[in-house]
Order: C-alpha cells, then sequence, then structure tokens
C-alpha cells in the first residue's frame, strides 16, 4: 500500500487542497488541514444525537463558567415529548403540559414558523386536545426533529412558541411574550434550527463539512481529496450577522432567543456548533476555544450580568452593547410589524439586570420605547442605513415606516430596515430629560409594545456636525424626515471611519 505525502497540491476549486494523499486501495480516510475530528454527512445521525449529549454533560458537569442549572421554574406551558424511564427507543405520543410552578429540566426552541407553513399550533379549540395528545405524525418536521433530539437527550419537556402559547388569544400571547426572558435564560438548552427558512423543512439535514472525499484523477491514480474546512469556519456568521446570513439569523424573533440562551446548539448546513458561557465549539473541532471574561462576540456579559464588575462593563459599554444589538435586530425581518418591540423585550429586560449591575445595583434606568433614558442623547442618534451599506445589502430587507403606528418618530422602532448610530466616541449630553413617558400597551409586558409615548427635553439645538450629517442625509429619503432630536454636542466630537 503505497502512501505519499504531499503539501498542498491545488484542485481548480481554490478551497480544496490536499495535504497528504493516497492510492486507491488505502481504506483509511486522509488526515487534512487542521480538523481534529470528522463530521457527520446528516446531522440525523445517531453520532450527531450522541454529540450533543456530550456536549451537554461535559458543560454540566465540567464548566465553571456556566450554571449547572438542575431544575428550575417551568414555563406556564411545556409540550411533555413523551420519554418512557429506562426505554430509549419507545416513546408515548408528545402532549401539552401545564407544570403549575413545578420544576423540571427542559429544552427552548429557536426556529422560523415561515411563510405558509403548515404550523399545528395550540389554540383555544386545540387546547384540551393537546393536553391529552399532539400526533408526532401531525407536527411539522422542524417541530419533530426538535422533539427527536430532546428525547435523544432524555430531557422530559420542550418548548415550542406554537403549542405553549395559545394562539389567536391576544391576552395569553401578550402575557407570555413578556416572559420570553426567562424561557430562553432558563432553559438548560436551546436547539436552533439554523438552516431551516421554515417549519415544514426540517432541522436535520446533509452537513456540507461532513461530505465524503471527492476521487479525482492524479498521475494515472486515483486520489480522494477533502474540502479544507479550515478556511471555511465564520464564528460571526453563526452568532451574528453575515451579508447572507442563515435563514435563522435573518428573523427578528430569534435574536434574542440566541443572546439570551445559556446553551445552544446550532444545526447549521456545514455542521454542529455548541455555544454555552465557557465555550464555542463545533464538530469538526477547527473552532473550538474557549471563552475568556472579555470575548465580544460571545455575548456573555449580557447573560450574566452579575459579573459585569468583573467584565469590566460600566453604563457607557453596556449603552454601546445595546446599540449595537439595535442595529443587528434592525437587519432582521419580522412578520408582523407591530411585533417589534415585543420581540426586543426579553432583551430589554436583561438589559435592565445588565444597567442594574454595571452601576454598581444602584438605581434602575427607565426604558422609553427601545431606548433608555439614561443613553437618550446617542440613543437618538440612530439614522436609516445609507446608500453604500443598502448597496451591499440582501435585496429581500426593506426600508420602509411600518404600516401603523407603532412607536414614536424618535426611537428607531418607528422605522421598518437596517439603522446605524452616529459613531461617536466622546458624546457629552447636553439635554436633561424633563418629561418621559411610554404607555404600555399590556400590562403583561411592560417593555414590549407601546400605545403612546412622550418626551420633552431641555437643551439647545446646535446644527452641528453630526446634525447636519443626519439632516443631509434625510433630504435624500424624503420618508424619513420625521426623525428629529433636540441634541447638542460637545465640541470634542470625535468620528471613526
Ligand atoms: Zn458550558
Ligand atoms: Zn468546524
Amino acid at each position: 500500500m503505497a502512501k505519499f505525502h504531499f503539501s498542498r497540491l491545488r484542485h481548480e476549486l481554490h478551497s480544496i487542497f490536499l495535504n497528504n494523499w493516497f492510492l486507491e486501495d488505502n481504506q483509511s480516510l486522509p488526515t487534512i488541514g487542521s480538523a481534529s475530528y470528522f463530521v457527520e454527512e446528516n446531522s440525523s445521525s445517531i453520532q450527531c444525537h450522541r454529540q450533543v449529549k456530550s456536549w451537554l454533560e461535559d458543560c454540566l458537569e465540567n464548566h465553571s463558567s456556566c450554571s449547572s442549572q438542575d431544575d428550575c421554574a417551568l414555563p406556564t406551558r411545556v409540550v411533555n415529548v413523551g420519554l418512557i424511564s429506562d426505554d430509549d427507543l419507545k416513546y408515548q405520543q408528545p402532549f401539552l403540559f401545564e407544570p403549575s410552578g413545578a420544576s423540571g429540566r427542559y429544552v427552548a426552541l429557536s426556529y422560523c414558523w415561515g411563510k405558509n407553513a403548515n404550523t399545528v399550533t395550540t389554540t383555544s379549540e386545540t387546547f384540551q386536545a393537546h393536553k391529552q395528545c399532539i400526533e408526532m405524525d401531525s407536527l411539522p418536521k422542524t417541530i419533530q426533529d426538535a422533539i427527536t433530539i430532546t428525547r435523544s437527550l432524555r430531557i422530559p419537556y420542550i418548548w415550542i412558541d406554537a403549542l405553549c402559547i395559545i394562539q389567536g388569544d391576544p391576552s395569553d400571547w401578550a402575557r407570555e411574550a413578556g416572559k420570553m426572558c426567562h424561557v430562553y435564560s432558563s432553559a438548560v438548552l436551546t436547539i436552533s434550527a439554523s438552516n431551516a427558512s421554515s417549519s415544514n423543512e426540517g432541522i436535520f439535514g446533509p452537513q456540507r463539512f461532513g461530505a465524503p472525499p471527492r476521487p479525482l484523477s492524479y498521475c494515472g491514480n486515483t486520489v480522494y481529496v477533502c474540502q479544507n474546512v479550515a478556511r471555511e469556519h465564520n464564528r460571526f456568521e453563526v452568532q451574528m450577522r453575515m451579508r447572507e446570513p442563515m435563514p435563522l439569523n435573518r428573523r427578528a424573533w430569534t435574536l434574542q432567543e440566541g443572546v439570551l440562551s445559556n446553551r445552544i446548539v446550532h444545526y447549521t448546513s456545514s455542521e454542529l456548533v455548541w455555544e454555552c458561557n465557557d465555550r464555542f465549539l463545533c464538530e469538526c473541532g477547527f473552532a473550538n476555544m474557549k471563552i475568556e471574561m472579555g470575548d465580544e462576540i460571545s455575548n456573555r456579559s449580557i447573560r450574566q450580568p452579575e459579573l459585569a464588575r468583573e467584565m469590566k462593563i460600566d453604563r457607557k459599554i453596556a449603552y454601546q452593547k445595546w446599540r449595537d444589538l439595535v442595529m443587528v435586530f434592525m437587519e432582521r425581518q419580522i412578520s408582523v410589524d407591530d411585533d417589534r418591540l415585543a420581540a426586543f423585550s426579553g432583551l430589554a429586560r436583561q438589559f435592565r439586570r445588565l444597567l442594574r449591575a454595571a452601576s454598581g445595583g444602584a438605581g434602575s434606568d427607565q426604558y422609553i420605547a427601545g431606548l433608555w433614558a439614561g443613553d437618550l442623547a446617542h440613543g437618538m442618534l440612530w439614522s436609516v442605513e445609507d446608500d453604500w451599506f443598502r448597496q451591499s445589502r440582501d435585496l429581500e430587507i426593506e426600508y420602509r415606516r411600518p404600516k401603523s403606528w407603532r412607536a414614536p418618530s424618535w426611537s428607531w422602532a418607528a422605522f421598518e430596515g437596517p439603522v446605524e448610530y452616529a459613531p461617536l466616541t466622546r458624546l457629552e449630553s447636553m439635554i436633561d430629560v424633563v418629561e418621559a413617558e411610554a404607555l404600555p400597551r399590556t400590562m403583561y409586558d411592560e417593555m414590549g409594545q407601546v400605545t403612546s409615548a412622550r418626551l420633552i427635553l431641555n437643551g439647545t439645538y446646535c446644527p452641528g456636525t453630526n446634525a447636519m450629517r443626519s439632516l443631509c442625509y434625510f433630504q435624500h429619503h424624503p420618508t424619513s424626515k420625521w426623525h428629529l432630536g433636540v441634541i447638542s454636542l460637545s465640541s470634542s466630537l470625535s468620528w471613526e471611519y
């Protein structure tokens, strides 16, 4: 059996190269690049289930930065996945369970409903029947797959919005939407159906990094080459924003679901990816890394506000994080215009904790329709994304006003589409807030939708550099003219480009 070592034999596809190669009669697979493990061809495999279970067990038992998170108060409703004790192969049909304050472990699902999806939902008509049984076969593929994963982890419950919120009941929806922060931050694990744009598509599928080696003819012999996955790893893509993000990362609701989850497994088109407060891991092993205290991308400081001091998060940094999240959030699409502020209320709730912790537990900040009273000067300096960014965007993104009033003109929520903030590093607010008020639409979620808002400020309107830039921009886009802030800027402006 001949085996040759070759350095970087390039193939016609620049993403493929080979560090060593072997002849056809070699039964073993080549070791390529720096990847440590082989990736399964399809994420439905038993090996993938084992991988997720092993990541979860390791996190619960060994990660010092992650709480062991034994049982916690279960959400208002969960789906019992039908485990039968001591039997890994047989299950009962799932059913809706109302824990009434009981504790337990549950998984949460983050997924796209999708347009025209055949989503089975709990309504006032199906509520009693679902408490008896939810036929597995009647469920859309994504929900079936999520239940299969939960069963393989031997976790008894899963929270899925379509089944655990009574659809079509506005007060139940409002009450439960106001609990999103708890639902996702208390789940033992969140399953992220990253690559499915609709609940009919399912979570499992072929994994690009698991493609088998391709045969190539070379000097009269057949050699096998694997893709060099090393250069295809981009942690930012999995977690946040890219020009062409995965389907889940295009949706507004799922941003807070991901940011608030303490453990999340992403089923991507390439491979499985794990994220917790201690580790970022992927199935091939190339991206494995420990998350350090000051890690910027992990959002750990938002999930663990009690560590704000240790992470050197002060109010200024916390406000900056808020504005960064607003920009990511506004890049994402929402099916119902009216839901914008509700889809961000879980994060607002968590930021209230972070801001309190960042100021040493002293006082709390007022939340006014997407802005913080303590950051009004900078918070109001948002503008609609400029043409340069627009041209580099996906065509699906819309730039428009909401179909009906949902926020005051000085809030970013008064617009639909990506926004940006003036990149000021030294901004000294010279405004006094005389009166600030936003009336919540429902008593169940004081940080969600609003019916009206009012802001009276005292200050000097200064048509300085930034104000001019904003005004010039709005002239280009006449539909945006309603945005006007009363802001006074200090003379020490600093621009970053
Ligand atoms: Zn962990
Ligand atoms: Zn990987």
